[in-house]
């Protein structure tokens, strides 16, 4: 946790599961791995249940607060949906556009779960993508998630070096879904989150057996840093509270923390007498300005209406804006992305 300027800078863990589905660890095991690692969330979602939501487990494990939702997924177990912030499970006979409305009326937090996964040519496995595009209503959407990029970079050749290396591989939100997303901000806000979909699984290849991805390996590469405009509080209603709504104000970036810690990374917009954080929106003016900072230099690359608008290499920039959108920022260190933040608004001007 950081704090500068009255704002709370939170690392945590998105899109964990457990032994209550297919992953291999209790909640207050994972909890334990995430605590020696100083993440201050982390999100439960295991498929299709929200037993230890109702046995209590949602609480602070030390200093990490430990939120439970689940995954769920329709008929054909395609379009898995993240659902937090909620207190039931939909059946399974619901169509994706059913659980997504569903969600949102009863005010839960809905996150599309590796929405653009595909799979390599010689798969073994199959893929979880999401299908039904015409859906509204969800909150965000993963931007990257590292079991989909590491599956489909998984071929015959290289799967022992993936297996015993599997940080190495994951290079950044594939162009798919950043396109998807940079299209949906620019009518509405949405989340962007990282999501790790850690189960701890046991791989086969040949003789080799292995878990990959033990959650501590896991939870060393992508994260989600939240901004909260106050320190964060002790008491878990109000603590929860301030995730779930940092979360629905995009007040979020994504990083890989194998590259570097990022939670110094700083991107903001300035006019004349106003400033807005990740999540937020300004107005145009003569002087608006986009303002980055990292803790370490990297390669910075601004994007405006989904379009490449500068990249600089550096560790503070500043970039005068002309137009009103929705702008974000990239960062990569050599060919691999470290940042992603979400967007900020520029409103008025042509
Ligand atoms: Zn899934
Ligand atoms: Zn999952």
């Amino acid at each position: 946790m950081i704090e500068r300027d009255g704002q709370t800078i939170l690392t945590g863990v998105i899109h964990v599961h457990t032994t209550d589905s297919d992953g291999t660890k209790s909640h207050e095991e994972v909890a334990a791995v995430g605590g020696e690692l100083g993440l201050d969330f982390l999100l439960f979602s295991d498929h299709m249940t929200l037993k230890s939501l109702h046995e209590g487990k949602e609480r602070f494990y030390g200093g990490l607060l430990a939120l439970i939702g689940y995954e769920h997924n329709d008929r054909d177990d395609c379009n898995h949906y993240l659902i937090f912030d909620g207190d039931e499970v939909y059946p399974e006979s619901m169509t994706a556009a059913e659980y997504v409305a569903a969600a949102h009326a009863r005010g839960a937090l809905g996150i599309l779960a590796h929405p653009d996964e595909i799979r390599g040519r010689e798969a073994r496995f199959r893929s979880y993508p999401w299908t039904d595009w015409n859906v509204t209503g969800f909150d965000g959407l993963e931007i990257w998630n590292q079991m989909s990029e590491w599956m489909e970079n998984l071929k015959a050749y290289n799967q022992i070096r993936m297996v015993l290396s599997p940080r190495k591989f994951l290079i950044s939100p594939t162009d798919r879904i950043l396109r998807t997303w940079d299209d949906l901000s620019r009518t509405r806000r949405v989340a962007g989150v990282a999501g790790v979909d850690a189960h701890g699984f046991r791989y086969r290849a040949g003789l080799l057996r292995l878990t990959i991805f033990p959650y501590k390996v896991q939870f060393k590469t992508l994260r989600t840093h939240l901004i909260l405009p106050e320190p964060f509080s002790r008491d878990f209603a109000l603590a929860k509270n301030q995730i779930y709504t940092a979360i629905r104000d995009c007040r979020i970036f994504v990083s890989n923390y194998r590259w570097g810690d990022a939670a110094e990374f700083r991107f903001e917009i300035e006019s004349h007498g106003a400033k807005a954080m990740i999540g937020g929106e300004v107005p145009l003016d003569g002087g608006t300005r986009a303002v980055v900072s990292l803790p370490i230099p990297g390669r910075i690359r601004l994007i405006g209406n989904g379009r490449l608008l500068a990249e600089e290499t550096g560790k503070e920039r500043t970039f005068p804006l002309s137009s009103a959108g929705v702008y974000r920022v990239e960062v990569y260190r050599g060919r691999k992305g470290w940042i992603f933040s979400n967007h900020i608004r520029v409103t008025g001007g042509n």
